[in-house]
């Protein structure tokens, strides 16, 4: 075992370094043609059905910006209260990829399009200001897939296939300040900087900020120093981490490593990781690439950006309500308490819940749902809640035949469980599984009549006056009916039965 495979548990990690993150976050802009030329942009085409020249990289072909792209990248900046240059450039930064088919990517360098902003992170009931040093706007680019081997990584392939459908999509990149003083929350403060992020870009309707498909991607910097140093650690970056849990798991997990290597008099070396979904570790990837290594020069084939001060304006004044704003108003509209919020938001569930409210279900019920049976659900399936198959409406639906008293809880998850199978809607689990609750008197007088004659003790006593008793007579019918008697019209009907 090597130090870099061993590891300081977590608390005593904290107690002798201090963490300080950064997150570089690229987002796939929505836009419907690529940044320089006229492709469409639909996920999931025919590979290299999504292709012309220009993003092909042909000689002689000339790259034209997308004025959307530049649009949405604003919004962004002034969601994030950055500066909006009032002219820059874009820069080619030079390197050789197979899925780079013009061998550079037009990207932007020191000419950022928006810079020095910041974004507000609840993290454990107070607020973190995450500074944003910049966002820029760039070219995606293509995919390669390896095949034949075990990993589906370049080694062990037997050869590699290229999709440039996804060349020259527009992609912002978004580079966060370091993160200091977050301390044992670091990775939390991780998760909820990409959470809150990703809930901003939705709402700034720029992307479709699907992590699982790609169009919201994360690199995560760790370093750590020890306790009351004057500077800061060697970072780590942590590449292309694809979900909200992972991201908060790849700085744990960087921080009782770095912590064994630092602990055994290493130095920790700057490096890109790569964060591996399967067991929560990292390993080594290639050593960092300097800025120089690109030789960045202004894109010659682009005249420069400058956004007129008035479009700027018109953009501001178009910028929707901030997620932190919304979820202020709605704990009111709820009436939630911070905590309760806080863990609405953790869970991933804002906005499943304000959907299942506006579907007709109470505050309470679909909060209760969400954050109890659906949330073990996902936990159990290692997914995320969104990612459930059951819709908001049907959960709405679930809950409202509870209130009703068609179901009960235990019944209700036997129709969530069908549901999340694939056995259709709820009230067509309902039909064709026959579980509503039975509180049709006929239906259930002779399952009360028999654990009547079946418990003569207990029905002694319930006829000396001590009603408690029927407790357990109402559990005996609910267990003849399978779970699905009413409680309380059992309880009434063995009550006239004895007393
Ligand atoms: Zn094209």
């Amino acid at each position: 075992m090597t130090v870099s495979d061993t590891l300081v548990p977590y608390p005593e990690a904290i107690e002798r370094y201090e963490p300080v993150i950064g997150l570089e976050t690229h987002v796939e802009l929505g836009t419907r043609t690529k940044m320089f030329c006229g492709c469409t942009t639909t996920f999931g085409a025919e590979p290299n059905s999504q292709t012309c020249p220009v993003c092909l990289g042909l000689p002689g072909s000339l790259p034209v910006v997308n004025r959307m792209a530049i649009e949405y990248t604003i919004r962004i900046g002034l969601a994030l209260n950055c500066t909006i240059a009032e002219w820059c450039r874009f820069a080619r930064k030079n390197y050789f990829y197979p899925d780079m088919p013009k061998n550079f990517q037009i990207s932007q360098y020191d000419e950022p399009l928006c810079t020095d902003g910041y974004l507000d992170v609840e993290v454990n009931g107070r607020t973190v200001r995450v500074g944003i040093e910049r966002v820029h706007l760039e070219e995606d680019t293509g995919k390669s897939l390896h095949v034949g081997g075990a990993t589906g990584r370049i080694h062990g392939a037997e050869y590699s296939l290229v999709d440039y459908n996804r060349a020259g999509i527009p992609l912002v990149e978004i580079v966060t300040r370091p993160v200091t003083g977050t301390g044992a929350d670091a990775p939390v403060a991780a998760r909820l900087y990409v959470t809150e992020l990703r809930d901003l870009l939705r709402s700034l309707g720029v992307s479709d900020v699907r992590m699982e498909e790609g169009s919201l991607r994360c690199d995560v910097n760790t370093s750590l120093a020890p306790r009351g140093a004057s500077q800061w650690g060697t970072r780590t970056e942590t590449k292309n981490v694809n979900s909200l849990r992972s991201v908060e798991r790849a700085v744990h997990f960087e921080i009782e490593r770095q912590a064994a290597v630092l602990d055994a008099g290493g130095r920790v070396i700057q490096e890109t990781r790569h964060f591996h979904e399967d067991t929560g570790t990292t390993t080594s990837g290639r050593s960092k690439e300097e800025a120089q290594d690109y030789r960045y020069f202004p894109e010659p084939d682009l005249v420069p950006v400058a956004p007129p001060r008035d479009w700027v304006e018109q953009i501001r004044a178009s910028l929707p309500e901030a997620p932190a704003r919304v979820r202020a108003r709605l704990r009111a509209e709820w009436n939630v308490s911070a905590v309760e919020m806080d863990a609405i938001v953790n869970a991933g569930a804002l906005e499943l819940v304000r959907q299942t409210v506006a579907a007709g279900a109470s505050p309470a019920d679909a909060r209760k749902w969400w954050l109890g049976e659906l949330s073990r659900r996902a936990h159990d399936t290692g997914t995320e809640l969104a990612a459930l198959p059951i819709t908001s409406a049907q959960v709405a639906r679930i809950s409202e035949l509870a209130a009703a008293g068609t179901l009960n809880d235990r019944l209700a998850r036997d129709v969530i469980d069908a549901v999340l199978a694939g056995e259709g809607t709820p009230d067509e689990v309902v039909e064709a599984r026959g579980l509503a609750v039975v509180s049709d008197d006929s239906a259930l007088a002779a399952a009360v009549d028999e654990a009547i004659a079946a418990n003569p003790e207990v029905t002694a006593k319930i006829r000396d006056g001590k009603v408690a008793a029927a407790g357990v007579l109402v559990g005996a019918v609910r267990k003849a009916t399978g779970g699905k008697a009413d409680a309380a019209r059992v309880r009434e009907l063995i009550l006239q039965r004895l007393t």
